[in-house]
Order: structure tokens, then sequence, then C-alpha cells
């Protein structure tokens, strides 16, 4: 009996483990499981990156005009089928020196929901979806986004290969506004209080691909920000800028750790390991 039991038991464990690990592969912003996802950069010039998602709308101008008060550039990550409604909004964030991301084309779910109540999308879908987007975006602005946000940041099987095949590169958060539930006071709090170097933030520009969108709130709590952030001596970019921030902080890492190794300085780790060895 109890040897019955015993692996039945072991078996249901196992599952429970692999389902939750795929749930936090498919919500958890800095998860890799499902797709590569870069949801913080760290470097040593504490830049940041702004991005908006969902657009754009009829609202984005006005959120142009508060960027370009503080002289800032940002990623939106932009849904096709929004592209195609109001592709002179679209140009008119590229011309101001923003960056323009792929948000797919009808800010399409691809993840199934808990019930299964919905067609699971095949890699060839995602491809699809995606592709879509970026010829859309191509079209009416000459530019072929090199970064990826996923609905919801939901991701699911299948993303990893669709990512590949289009050449772009996943980006989640390591902040998210929660702009389009919270009022001004408490958007402005939780971005000042979990923004830190490296850091990925996540704002929304648009409400997946309605046409009536508020964003009062959004735009009164980063004109409260925007400032707090320049105290703090936050650098805030594009995604791109950070990707290249990052990159930067580990050439100029390498190149110091290789010139302490020319003139023959121990490194601290080099010590440590050589003290555990000598403990055993
Ligand atoms: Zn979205």
């Amino acid at each position: 009996m109890i040897s019955s039991v015993v692996p039945a038991v072991l078996g249901a464990a196992t599952l429970t483990g692999a389902g939750l690990a795929v749930l936090r592969g498919m919500r958890s912003p800095s998860s890799q499981l499902l797709a590569p996802s870069v949801s913080r950069v760290p470097n040593g010039y504490r830049q940041i990156a702004l991005t908006f998602d969902d657009g754009p709308s009829e609202e984005t101008p006005a959120l142009l005009e508060l960027l370009a008060k503080y002289r800032i550039r940002a990623t939106f990550f932009v849904c096709g089928k929004n592209v195609k409604r109001l592709p002179h909004i679209a140009r008119a964030i590229v011309e101001a020196g923003h960056e323009l991301g792929n948000h797919t084309h009808g800010h399409a779910r691809l993840s199934p929901r808990l019930s299964w109540d919905v067609n699971l999308f095949s890699e060839s879908d995602m491809v699809e979806e995606m592709r879509r987007a970026q010829t859309c975006i191509h079209h009416h602005t000459g530019v072929w986004p090199r970064y990826f946000r996923a609905p919801y940041g939901l991701r699911w099987f299948g993303l990893r290969g669709a990512q590949r095949k289009l050449g772009v590169q996943g980006v989640t958060w390591s902040v998210i506004g929660h702009d389009w539930e919270w009022d001004r006071h408490r958007i402005a709090e939780h971005l000042i209080h979990n923004t830190e170097p490296g850091g990925i933030v996540c704002l929304h520009d648009g409400r997946d691909i309605r046409k009536e969108v508020n964003l009062s709130e959004m735009l009164a709590a980063l004109e409260a920000v925007l400032p707090v952030w320049r105290a703090r001596g936050l650098r805030v970019g594009t995604v791109h800028e950070l990707m290249q921030a990052g990159v930067r902080r580990r050439s100029s890492g390498r190149s110091r750790g290789s010139s302490r190794r020319r003139h023959g300085v121990r490194r601290r780790e080099d010590a440590m390991a050589g003290s555990s060895s000598a403990a055993r």
C-alpha cells in the first residue's frame, strides 16, 4: 500500500512543481524559462530605461511634450494595429528621437488562460502575430524594432523560437506603474520607491488597442517622478541605451580585470578560492 502511495505523492509533487515553474516562467518578469527576457541591466552609469506600452494613442502627443520638456528619450512598445490607426503619431514618436519596440499586432495574449478556453498560440502563430507588427511599424515609420515585449508580460512555449526567428530581444521590466488602475499619487510613490539603477520602468501610453484612453494619472505621476529621478542622479533613456550602458560596463570590467592580471594583481575571488581550498 505504502509502496504505491509514495510514488503517486512524489509524482503529484513533481507535477505541481513543474506547473509552478511554468507559471513562474510565464509571469515573472525576470524568468528566462520560456524566452530570453531582459528585466534590468546593471551598469555603472545609473542608467535606467523608461518604456511605454500599448500606443500609439490619441493621448501620446501629451506624453511626447512632457518627455521633450525633460529632454528624455524613451522606448515605446507599440501595437501594429495602433500604428496603422495613428501612423502620424507613430512617426512623431520616432521624429522626437524615441525608440519603437514591438508589442504584437493586436495586443495578443500569447499564453493560455487558466481555464484553457482559448486557442493556444503555436510558435508559427507567434511569429505571424509579431511579424505583422514588425512589418506594419516598418511600413509606417521606417523602423524595424529590435526589442519585443509580450502583452501583459506573459510568455509561453514557442516564444523563444519566435523571438529568434524575428531577431528581436525580449524585454520585460523591473518596475511597473499599474497606471491603468492606480491614481497619480500611488503610481508616483511606487516608481520613486522601486526604481533602481539599471532598472526598466513600464508605463502605458494606451490601453491595448482601444481608441479612447485617459492618461492623465500616468502623466501627472511622471511629471512628479522625473525631477526626483534626476535629483537622485538616475539617467533616463531608451532600452537600447540601457543595454549599451550594460555592455560598456562589462567590457570595462573585463579590461580592468585583464590589466590587473597583467600586472600580477591577485583578484579578490582568486584569493578567496585559494583560502577555501586551503581549508579543505
Ligand atoms: Zn500591453
